[in-house]
């Protein structure tokens, strides 16, 4: 069994943290192959030392003494350092930053400083060998990860290796320029290596125990999802529930190799296991509700509309050429409505009007705003008659105004629009009638 075992910064924020990932990694011999992020806040006030690393690098871009700033950051790291009484000196690679950091080397440099240190932490605290993620995980010119060249090297490197640690966030380029991630993206590395290495297991641990059927920031207390398919996962990253970075899914599924969750914090807790495809039922008829605030729906109308061949490639165009993606085009006879992020759309509104007008001469033009969007989604929802139903039932009882519904084939999800004011209590509606409900 090869499990990889990819810790965040909260996991890794102090050497109290370090010493519970260090008995995590003893319990389990299958446990090998190591994915540290920089050390995240200690305290809710507390900065990450990504944040720190940002701060320190435009210091030193405007010409500023940034020398208190990196002896703070040091300072980070030799606290732990000493918290798990360790013989190391990162005196050599804090002259090499500071060096690089006058040259004006890259932010993204700057940045990836954060996990290479505490990389080097962790593999003297294991005693596994450490392996530069800037040897093995390329990048293009354009700051895009080239995948195929990845696994490849990647494969190489650690195939032959009995144990690693493998700093997250960041690579490089063939020309040696280090490039990062978006943030969080140490997810996106544990999820190349458990690739590359034929993982049974890539394990994430963070400081929640998975993932969670509702914000809790809205709903008291909700319960954890057990199981979750990529798909359904998918659904529920893109409208904002956010445990693992959402380029983190590619790598793995390709493979076939389940993510699961858990919590460095309360190591027995099972997490949330994300895999490909389950026999197991859901515990309730959905897995989850997410959502977003701050659409806007642009409801075309034209009489005969259905017969025009080409309309709706017409206005898609539109929003083509402006730049904007759109989210969904619910229709009707005579109307075609397109639900966009209001802020991609605010500066293009008049554009795309304009350009409605030139191409589908419509007979008007309708745009509502401050509305959102909230997916309730479950695999078990194919198979049960009346999610719908009560979907509805509970949002009327809950006095919601229902603006736009959208149910994929896939019978996977079902997209409901409401204004942004009713967001919160359609979101504790839905989770009431089908989990309160149920326990
Ligand atoms: N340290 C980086 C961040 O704060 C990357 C990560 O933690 O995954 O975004």
């Amino acid at each position: 069994m090869r499990t990889v075992v990819k810790f965040g910064g909260s996991s890794l924020a102090s050497a109290d943290q370090f010493k519970k990932v260090g008995e995590i990694i003893a319990k389990d011999p299958a446990r090998r192959f190591v994915v540290p992020s920089a050390p995240g806040k200690r305290f809710d006030t507390d900065t990450k030392v990504t944040d720190m690393l940002y701060g320190c690098y435009h210091a030193a871009e405007q010409g500023e003494d940034f020398g208190d700033l990196l002896k703070s950051i040091k300072e980070r790291y030799y606290e732990i350092i000493r918290g798990l009484a360790l013989e190391l000196s990162l005196e050599q690679e804090f002259a090499e930053i500071r060096d690089n950091f006058k040259n004006r080397i890259g932010v993204e440099y700057a940045a990836s400083r954060g996990e290479f240190l505490n990389g080097k932490i962790m593999a003297a605290y294991l005693g596994y060998p450490f392996v530069d993620a800037a040897e093995i995980i390329v990048f293009t010119e354009e700051g895009n990860l080239d995948i195929e060249k990845t696994d490849i090297r990647m494969k190489e490197r650690l195939s032959g290796m009995d144990s690693a640690v493998v700093p997250g966030f960041y690579g490089a380029q063939e020309d040696g320029t280090v490039r990062t991630f978006s943030r969080g993206g140490s997810d996106i590395t544990g999820s190349l290596v458990a690739r590359a290495i034929r993982a049974d297991m890539y394990e994430n641990w963070t400081d929640v125990s998975g993932f969670l059927v509702a914000d809790p920031r809205i709903v008291k207390n909700p319960e954890t999802i057990e199981t979750i398919t990529y798909r359904e996962l998918r659904e529920l990253s893109y409208m904002g529930a956010t445990v693992l970075h959402e380029e983190a899914i590619f790598p793995v599924r390709k493979e076939g190799i389940p993510i699961n969750i858990r919590n460095t914090n309360r190591p027995d807790d099972r997490g949330t296991l994300i895999v490909e495809s389950t026999c197991r039922k859901p515990r309730y008829t959905i897995t989850g509700i997410a959502g977003k605030k701050g659409f806007c729906s642009i409801n075309i109308e034209k009489s005969m509309m259905n017969s025009e061949i080409g309309f709706g490639r017409k206005v898609l165009q539109v929003f083509e050429d402006q730049g904007i993606s759109f989210e969904h085009i619910p229709s009707g006879i005579d109307t075609m409505t397109v639900y966009v992020h209001q802020d991609d759309f605010v500066d293009h509104e008049q554009q795309v009007i304009a350009g409605i007008h030139r191409l589908v001469q419509p007979d008007y033009v309708e745009m509502e705003a401050d509305l959102a969007l909230i997916a309730v989604v479950g695999r078990g929802m194919k198979s049960t008659r009346g999610t719908a139903g009560r979907i509805f039932s509970a949002l009327a009882h809950a006095n919601v105004n229902v603006k736009m519904i959208d149910q994929g084939s896939s019978e996977l999800n079902i997209i409901i629009g409401v204004e942004n004011r009713d967001f919160e209590a359609a979101v504790k509606a839905i989770y009431d009638i089908f989990v309160t409900a149920a326990v």
